[in-house]
């Protein structure tokens, strides 16, 4: 091999992760996932300490072709390169700090007759905590019309991107959502709720029927590097979330039961007070990494997943049900 005295490396951004069966390449700049085998893995290790002559001899003749198998792989996907020892301090490792200056991140809002009629309250209250993302569920008998309100009281707001979940009544026409879409860069996508079989032209507007959409397994797995950063110390799920329930009740998500607050009633102060204690936050710590079932997958730096984690006696972390993500 021409780069026999060479060491070979990684590109910063395309990090290998142990995984329990099997193991994966995240490449956080292209977010994509590879998923490789457990000996792939243990192979780029050796990278490290070693020039790819001495990784060929370490692994024996015997596994000749299973090096060069590897070798090409990773070159093919462009995920290693090679260069001199004296070249190797100038290729750090990805720095994994992750900050958020927000005391709330994202914001799960359930809007019906006793929480619209305070939304403006609820975006103040939001945005001065830091948030920046809203998941929205309509849960009014309107939908196009209120969606269509609400993004124009958002207009003046630091929110950056909303989701909406709606069901869509036949009374109501795609084109009108298409519309809006097109002249509000703020929506991302809206989720239309419906039994019929309905067309869009629009990449942001996903029409499914409720059963299907319960079922929403590829919303929880995202490659990029803010959640994997996020995720070697957080709880990419709970981490910096509020939810605010149809009663206007206050709490940590929509699979949580402890109710803080109501917004309807609550100060700034005092909603600022519930975030800011351990109570509220006592999820946001539990990152996957100290979840029993998750701490050996590979996908733990990509999913979101959404079940609540409880403590073991020992201390350790787990879910009453078993993972219906894993493939
Ligand atoms: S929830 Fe499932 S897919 Fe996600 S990290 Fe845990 S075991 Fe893996």
């Amino acid at each position: 091999m021409n780069n026999s005295d060479k060491y070979a490396r990684m590109f910063s951004n395309c990090i290998p992760v142990l995984g329990r069966n099997k193991s994966a390449i995240y490449d956080l700049q292209r977010k994509q996932m590879f998923t490789i085998p457990n000996d792939l893995y243990k192979f780029i290790q050796l990278f490290e300490e070693h020039t790819i002559s001495e990784i060929v001899e370490l692994c024996g003749k015997d596994n000749k072709e299973v090096v060069e198998e590897y070798f090409q792989f990773l070159i093919a996907k462009e995920l290693i390169f090679f260069l001199a020892k004296d070249e190797l301090e100038l290729f750090p490792k990805l720095s994994m700090k992750w900050t958020s200056p927000g005391k709330i991140s994202n914001a799960i809002i359930e809007i019906s007759e006793i929480t619209y009629p305070f939304f403006e309250k609820i975006v103040t209250y939001l945005t001065t905590l830091g948030c920046e993302y809203l998941y929205i569920k309509i849960r009014t008998a309107e939908s196009y019309i209120v969606i269509k309100d609400i993004i124009e009281k958002l207009t003046t707001s630091s929110i950056f991107s909303v989701v909406f979940e709606t069901k869509f009544n036949k009374n109501e026409k795609i084109v009108d959502y298409e519309h809006l879409v097109t002249e509000n860069k703020r929506i991302e996508t809206i989720f239309l709720l419906s039994d019929e079989e309905l067309e869009t032209s629009s990449s942001k507007i996903l029409i499914t029927s409720p059963e299907k959409f319960v079922d929403k397994k590829d919303c929880f797995f995202t490659v990029n590097l803010t959640l994997f950063t996020e995720s070697q110390k957080y709880n990419t799920y709970f981490n910096k979330k509020i939810f605010i329930n149809r009663s206007g009740d206050i709490l940590n998500a929509p699979e949580t039961e402890e109710v803080f607050e109501n917004i309807t009633s609550t100060s700034y102060e005092n909603l600022e007070m519930i975030i800011d204690s351990e109570q509220f936050q006592k999820y946001w710590s539990i990152h996957k990494d100290i979840i029993d079932e998750c701490k050996d997958c590979e996908l733990r730096y990509m999913c979101v997943d959404n079940r609540v984690p409880r403590k073991s006696k020992e201390g350790s972390y787990f879910f009453t049900t078993e993972c219906e993500l894993r493939v």
